[in-house]
């Protein structure tokens, strides 16, 4: 493995990239890495005959982590990514630097270009600022329809979600059916805290997306995504403009 974008010298002003890596911090850490790594490797024996696991990596500190540990220890789970088309440049940067870093080619999966074109022509270019129906309406382009395709044969898929990210993920289990999606859905870092995750970030060494040092602790689309002040919800710059309640992408959302 390479060295890496920025896990070594954040910058002053993010103190979650630079947690105290105290003895009871770094035992949590490692205790939990074992029960993530074990989720992962029963998951994969389980689903090994019926289309595999698959892990959809979007590249926040969270994703990080999961991709470290399934590269690191060679577990038998897909990763897979989704280009949106208007992600920031830090992301596609960090996208290179994973492939340096892991010696591994990204599996990425794009929005089907009609269907974007005819959002464009018919709404604009940024019409996802202008209705909760039309910033919907791009995400399932961009993302929820890439995401099926890129599911589609599988017997389950990872997320990095965690139950203290939104009120929308509050009690989340590690696994789940996913109704939406129609397959078994694992949520193997729902009880970590922002703080582990960084914690772990930092013991291994691991690339992560260069805002997080520019006070983004939640990095989507360039154009939904922006930096948080001091006390605001970790949340709070992803589609800022819209209640916090329906501030889902749709890749997540339950039937
Ligand atoms: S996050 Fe914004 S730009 Fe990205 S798919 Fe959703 S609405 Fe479109």
């Amino acid at each position: 493995m390479s060295g890496t974008v920025s896990s070594l010298k954040p910058l002053p002003g993010n103190p979650a990239t630079r947690p105290s890596l105290t003895e009871g911090l770094t035992a949590t850490v490692a205790a939990k890495t074992s029960a993530v790594q074990q989720v992962l490797q029963d998951a994969a024996g389980e689903f090994a005959d019926s289309g595999g696991v698959a892990f959809a990596n979007s590249f926040g500190a969270e994703d990080m982590v999961l991709t470290d540990i399934i590269f690191r220890h060679r577990l038998l789970v897909a990763v897979f990514s989704l280009d949106t088309g208007r992600l920031p440049v830090e992301t596609y940067a960090l996208m290179g630097e994973v492939e340096r870093h892991y010696g591994q080619k990204l599996e990425v999966y794009f929005p089907e270009s009609p269907a974007v074109e005819q959002y464009v022509r018919s709404q604009g270019i940024n019409a996802f600022y202008d209705s909760v129906e039309l910033r919907k309406e791009c995400c399932r382009i961009r993302k929820v329809e890439p995401l099926r395709r890129a599911l589609a044969g599988r017997g389950a898929w990872v997320t990095g979600l965690r139950a203290a990210q939104s009120p929308t993920r509050s009690g989340l289990p590690v696994r789940e059916f996913d109704a939406g999606n129609g397959l078994t859905k694992y949520n193997p870092l729902s009880d970590w805290s922002e703080e582990e995750v960084w914690a772990y970030i930092r013991l291994h060494a691991v690339p992560y997306n260069a805002l997080h040092d520019q006070f983004y602790p939640s990095i989507g689309c360039a154009p939904c995504t922006r930096a948080i002040a001091v006390g605001e919800d970790i949340r709070a710059g992803r589609w800022w403009w819209e209640d916090p309640a329906s501030k889902e992408c749709g890749l997540h959302v339950k039937k």
